[in-house]
């Protein structure tokens, strides 16, 4: 699943083997023709805004990967999903999104849409139903993850495709946390797949990227449009740094994903942890739906609950020394998460119980080092936070 090194031109007769970075911003024409050709036809750089090749190169690995065509490469994941409302909706029109959708889209949905005259609404995707029934005469899209974050729920995907065509709306893909690899969104009947590149498919944190391609080109050219005229380019070298990552792509998400089973099977065992949710486990509450929809894989994600209250997640973050303690996914380390804290802080307590997030929940982006090192740091963290659970009376 990792992509091929592109081919580049070749400069006296030698072809590069690694990819140039340009980071020109202007590029010269012969004379006011060949210019107005260029704009005509769209082919060639004019300026670096507009388009520019180490941007054109990675849109193209990308494309392989999800079997896509025309896809492009935008700012930040965000950027895509901006890029995607901004170039498809206008005033009046309703979107339908996931309840659980990565944190700053559920902000666009919540307040920056509604800020623009477009009307959304939030739906459990466990439950294909509460989608259809989501739907309005003007419900123009509907955007969701196929992995919840951060409580590692599987989407219907079967049915919400089948939701999304019978009403005739378009089903936009955020796919993030399962890559090309679990999931291919244009394959299976999606219109429109995203992608925070900045994540796995870099796989370094030291990008900030995203990715939208839609099967319609009409579509892929008016969010292209959008992109360029709203500011939402990506810079040429961290276009550069993320095709470097993505080279190793498939090894990394193996390995991660191996040491998450394992990773996942010592949580299990450890006093103290209530509950672990990995999908490529028989205990996860959608084991059966994500086998189907996974292609029988499990991912890097995984999610478990310790006992007892804030002083026993901090416990835990400072007993499980060598694992960053650190907002993001997909970096080549084991990354922890803590939503009450983070992502959540602003959902009130009880939604957030309704969800199961309690004070003792933290998400784990497994990363690639020896798996006994990773269990070793996990178990002195989990110890820890027992500790201080039992210190502190449960929480
Ligand atoms: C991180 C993330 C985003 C946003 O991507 P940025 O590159 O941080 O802008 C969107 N969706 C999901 C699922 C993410 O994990």
């Amino acid at each position: 699943m990792s992509p091929r090194r592109p081919a580049w031109p070749g400069h006296a007769g030698a072809i590069p083997l690694v990819s140039p970075l340009q980071p020109s911003v202007v590029y010269r024409s012969a004379d006011p023709d060949a210019l107005d050709a260029q704009y005509a036809s769209g082919a060639g750089y004019t300026y670096a805004r507009e388009g520019h090749p180490n941007a054109d190169v990675l849109a193209g690995l990308i494309d392989g990967m999800e079997g896509a065509d025309g896809g492009f490469v935008t700012g930040s994941g965000m950027a895509a999903i901006s890029a995607m409302f901004l170039g498809l909706l206008r005033a009046g029109d309703h979107v339908v999104g996931a309840d659980q959708l990565y944190g700053r889209t559920l902000r666009m949905m919540n307040a920056e849409l509604p800020r623009l005259g477009i009307d959304t609404t939030l739906a459990d995707v466990t439950d294909a139903a509460a989608i259809r029934a989501a739907i309005r005469p003007e419900t123009k899209l509907v955007v969701v993850e196929v992995v919840s974050n951060p409580t590692i729920r599987i989407a219907d995907m079967e049915g919400i495709v089948a939701a999304t065509r019978e009403a005739g709306v378009l089903l936009a893909v955020d796919n993030t946390f399962t890559t090309p690899a679990l999931y291919r969104p244009l394959a299976e009947g999606a219109d429109i797949v995203i992608h925070s590149v900045t994540k796995l498919l870099s796989g370094h944190s030291d990008t900030t990227l995203g990715y939208v391609a839609a099967r319609d080109p009409a579509l892929t050219r008016a969010m292209w449009e959008a992109n360029e005229t709203w500011g939402l380019t990506p810079s040429p070298f961290d276009c550069w740094l993320a095709e470097r990552g993505m080279m190793s792509f498939e090894l990394r998400l193996a390995r991660a994903e191996a040491n998450a089973e394992a990773l996942a099977e010592a949580l299990t065992g450890m006093p103290g942890v209530r509950r672990v949710l990995w999908p490529g486990r028989a205990d996860h509450p959608d084991h059966n739906r994500a086998m189907a929809v996974l292609g029988g894989r499990g991912g890097n994600m995984l999610s478990f609950e310790v006992e007892g209250g804030r002083e026993a997640a901090n416990a835990l973050v400072r007993g499980a020394e060598g694992i960053a303690f650190a907002p993001t996914l997909g970096d080549v380390s084991t990354t922890l998460s803590h939503p009450a804290s983070s992502s959540h802080r602003a959902v009130p307590a009880e939604a957030r119980a309704r969800v199961g997030i309690s004070e003792g929940f933290f998400r784990v982006s497994v990363g690639i080092e020896p798996p006994e090192d990773l269990i070793a740091a996990f178990r002195r963290g989990v110890e820890a936070a027992s500790a201080a659970a039992a210190r502190g009376g449960a929480g």
